[in-house]
């Protein structure tokens, strides 16, 4: 297994070379660290696996948006898959360009639709026929033509941990049915104002196998094949997101390899530019989620490890009863079967259910594994709680990359007394 950067030295949790007691003093907890150089090792490790194959890697924004994180990405050579405007912002802040960028999401309104016009964006992934619509007039209003994708729905059965996490199934909001791809591609010689660049997919996240993946390729190539018919340029094939990682011991990591094998044999046979959406893959590993333990409560015959982090900062467990490993910071003798719990008044407020863990005290960090996707950002201020720092660790340096919230901030775009308005 590769490391996470992760590792325990002389019975400290280290990341990378940096203690994390170390951060913890000096910027407080709870705190979202990550580290730079799992995160390039994964962004190689799949790059590698497509060598040979032009491809570009769009990182998905929302697994984890913040502006180094991005920045690092770009660094590598990676492009962004973005789903809002507020996204498309962060990453033109993020240094990239509107060339590296492929906007998806099934409710792009018109102003965003217009943002990412104007920034150039390589990319528009249509999600219906209204949609399509919408965006060749806006593209007409604005004088271009829009560089616009097809997002297939394939109808394949995905496997994944969590039904909130399937896309590419019957029935789901996402994408175009496979079965309606000819009546678009019958609407464009109509809409003038957008071409049709490409065909792409997303089935879903935390996918365990290749088999949705092999069911979908067909299917997605049959709708190529149906708009090269038509006579549209297509230029890329998006395969989406969705590879899987670890959060469970017992768990084995994606097979990169396999993955390939299947993608680099469809996408080298169209001659197209494959384009990949990881999010998860690239930066969940690398990070952590720092939190202090501020009680331990027994009641009722159970144990309670309660943590200054809460669900508020990390929804994964409340929301899609995710799997978190847990660890001591400080390697702690004695075991104990607690639940290991946030301050939030929701009995959702949970990180780990009947968990065998170290004996650890008052005062004792912990370190919430796998956060660094789908944790800060979908951080929120439940419970008018600050959302937490984040810090980003590159060998023996560390630097906050998000500052911690302050209470001033919890109110600040709030408005008492109010300036009311007449009809
Ligand atoms: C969320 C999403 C991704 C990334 O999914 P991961 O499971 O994090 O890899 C990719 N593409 C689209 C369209 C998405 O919505």
């Amino acid at each position: 297994m590769t490391s996470t950067g992760f590792d325990y030295r002389a019975g400290v949790l280290h990341a990378e070379e940096v203690p994390l007691p170390t951060i913890a003093s000096a910027v407080g907890t709870p705190t979202y660290v990550y580290c730079a150089n799992t995160i390039r090792h994964r962004f190689h490790q799949l790059d590698q696996a497509f060598h040979g194959v032009p491809h570009h890697i769009h990182f998905a924004v929302k697994a984890n948006s913040n502006l180094s994180i991005l920045s690092l990405l770009r660094s590598l050579g990676a492009g962004v898959d973005i789903v809002s405007g507020g996204e498309l912002y962060r990453a033109l802040a993020a240094g990239f360009h509107g060339r590296d960028v492929v906007f998806s999401g099934v409710g792009k309104t018109v102003h965003e639709i217009a943002q990412a016009l104007n920034a150039g964006v390589q990319l528009i992934n249509i999600e219906s026929e209204a949609e399509l619509v919408t965006v060749n007039a806006v593209a007409e209003r604005l004088g271009v033509i829009a560089p616009i994708a097809i997002r297939v729905n394939p109808e394949v059965t995905v496997d994944t941990p969590h039904a909130y996490i399937k896309t590419g199934e019957k029935g789901q909001k996402f994408g175009i049915p496979r079965d309606d791809v000819s009546r678009l591609v019958a609407c464009l010689p109509d809409l003038p104002n957008v071409q049709l660049r490409g065909l792409g997919m997303h089935l879903g996240s935390q996918i365990g196998n290749a088999d949705p993946l092999r069911d979908a390729l067909p299917r997605l190539l049959s709708a190529l094949e149906q708009a090269r018919a038509a006579g549209q340029p297509i230029a890329f094939l998006d395969v989406g997101g969705g590879l899987s990682v670890p959060y469970e011991a017992h768990e084995t990591e994606a097979d990169i390899d396999d993955y390939a094998r299947i993608v680099r044999a469809a996408a080298l046979d169209t001659g197209l530019t494959l384009l990949l959406e990881p999010g998860r893959f690239l930066v969940a590993e690398a990070g952590v989620l720092l939190t202090e333990v501020l009680y331990r409560k027994h009641a009722a015959g159970k144990d309670f490890v309660v943590t200054d982090a809460g669900m508020n900062d990390l929804i994964r467990p409340a929301l899609y009863q995710a799997y978190h490993a847990i660890d001591p910071v400080v390697i702690t003798d004695g075991a104990v079967v607690a639940d290991i719990v946030g301050p939030i008044c929701e009995s959702g407020d949970f990180f780990a259910k009947d968990r065998a863990v170290p004996d650890v005290q008052a005062g004792a960090l912990l370190a919430v594994r796998t956060a660094g996707a789908y944790g800060f950002s979908m951080a929120s201020n439940y419970n008018s709680r600050a959302r937490p720092a984040e810090v980003l660790v590159d060998g023996e340096q560390f630097a906050v990359v998000g500052v911690r919230e302050s209470q001033e901030d919890l109110v600040r775009l709030e408005r008492a007394p109010l300036h009311w308005r007449t009809a």
